[in-house]
């Protein structure tokens, strides 16, 4: 961040009075920018027992697979923003049956927020960001065209309590990998 977004004069960073962190701080007006993680919402959509996945017609990760996930809006409940990206990336309509991973991302400052879901009658499409939407079975996930770490770890689980359809809330959290310390 340089500038203020409500007076557009550059900020500096430094511990504003009463905090014990830098924040971006207006020199003008004086307004403290904080940063907050984000929530991604998303659903792990099965049918007859396959799930869907999405191509990704977008960048990050173009051309990999992809659980239906996205940003989180403001006004909005995870459940309709897993909703949301479920209808706008695979053109599905889904009952949410509970919350099924949770997973912290802290070196992106993210929280990732996967739901069980059923598709509405087996109906889907690829949306504006995907390239297209299919079903696989188990034995057929293309694990090496996996999007996102976050992705591959709620499918991981999926699949696991998928054998026994006892399904867990699972709390995870998914570091920085340790190759990558050094240079960061
Ligand atoms: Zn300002």
């Amino acid at each position: 961040m340089k500038y203020c977004s409500t007076c557009g004069h550059p900020v500096e960073q430094r511990i504003p009075e009463g905090d014990n962190r830098h924040r971006y701080v207006c020199v003008s007006c004086e307004t403290i920018h904080y940063q907050n993680p984000r929530i991604i919402a998303g659903t792990v959509p099965v049918w007859e027992g396959k799930i869907l996945l999405c191509k990704r017609a977008i960048e990050p990760r173009y051309g990999y697979w992809t659980l239906p996930a996205g940003f989180m809006e403001n006004a909005e409940t995870t459940i309709e923003a897993a909703a949301r990206e479920t209808r706008e990336e695979a053109l599905a309509e889904v009952d949410i049956h509970g919350l099924f991973s949770i997973i912290d991302v802290p070196h992106i400052n993210q929280v990732h927020m996967f739901y069980r879901a059923t598709l509405i009658e087996g109906r889907f499409g690829a949306g504006e960001e995907s390239l297209e939407s299919r079903l696989f079975a188990v034995e057929d996930i293309p694990w090496d065209e996996i999007s996102f770490p976050t992705v591959r770890k709620t499918l991981e689980l999926f699949l696991e309590d998928m054998k026994t359809e006892n399904y867990q809330v699972h709390l995870k959290d998914i570091r920085r990998p340790m190759s990558a310390r050094g240079k960061a």
